[in-house]
């Protein structure tokens, strides 16, 4: 890291499902001491608290349940929290966040006043094919949520090697429905990397290769700029 910046440096993961951003953000965190920001996990946390009373949460849930989902303020102002709590001390590795153009736009308006470094933004790009094989491959468990690809034992087994039960394919990991996760990204990434290559903050990442292939490309891509 270079220490003309004495503020921390942020990163955003971008990726279709299957393109494995949760595995690289998680990596990238470790690498660089940074904070995971992960807004499905800002979400998920809310969904398992015990939240009666407060009407913020309950309206999460509520949505939720519904399978409506959260609208850009509330994943904004969920974010906000987060950045308000811990920009001080750390810099951000931002997963599936900013999901949209407003969200960008608030992320950009955060970055004003908390004065944090302006983020590069790291796309990770696989084909609809790709996806397809990765995803339609995997299974779960649906008691403590382990994914396991076929290469694994516990695959080949069928049975979770945490808890022992059996695992499933999860009903969003469909053909049809990856497809249509596919393709809900796609046409809002195209606004995502038109609104972060025109500050030239957008990086493009082949994501067809190994897990540290993708994280030694993301590497080289980043050192320049750091
Ligand atoms: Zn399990």
């Amino acid at each position: 890291m270079s220490t003309s910046h004495p503020r921390p440096f942020n990163l955003i993961l971008l990726g279709p499902p299957g393109s494995g951003k949760g595995t690289q953000a998680q990596m990238l965190a470790e690498r660089f001491s940074l904070y995971h920001l992960s807004s499905g996990d800002l979400v998920r946390k809310i969904i398992n608290s015990e939240v009666s009373g407060d009407p913020f949460a309950e309206a999460v849930k509520a949505r939720y349940n519904q399978g409506i989902p959260q609208p850009d303020n509330i994943i904004v102002e969920l974010v906000e929290k987060e950045i308000n709590r811990l920009y001080r001390k750390t810099g951000f590795v931002f997963d599936a966040f900013p999901l949209s153009l407003p969200q960008a736009i608030g992320l950009e308006r955060m970055i004003k006043v908390y004065e944090i470094r302006e983020p590069f933004a790291i796309s990770i790009r696989v084909s609809l094919q790709e996806a397809l094989s990765r995803l339609t491959k995997r299974k779960y468990c649906q008691f403590d949520q382990h994914v396991y690809h076929p290469q694994d034992i516990s695959y080949k087994k069928n049975i979770c090697e945490l808890c022992g039960q059996q695992l499933i394919t999860r009903t969003d990991d469909t053909p049809e429905v990856v497809k249509k996760r596919y393709e809900a990204y796609e046409s809002r990434i195209k606004e995502l990397s038109g609104f972060y290559s025109e500050t030239g903050r957008l990086l493009e990442i082949d994501g067809e290769q190994s897990i540290q292939g993708v994280f030694r490309s993301v590497i080289n891509a980043l050192v320049p700029h750091l």
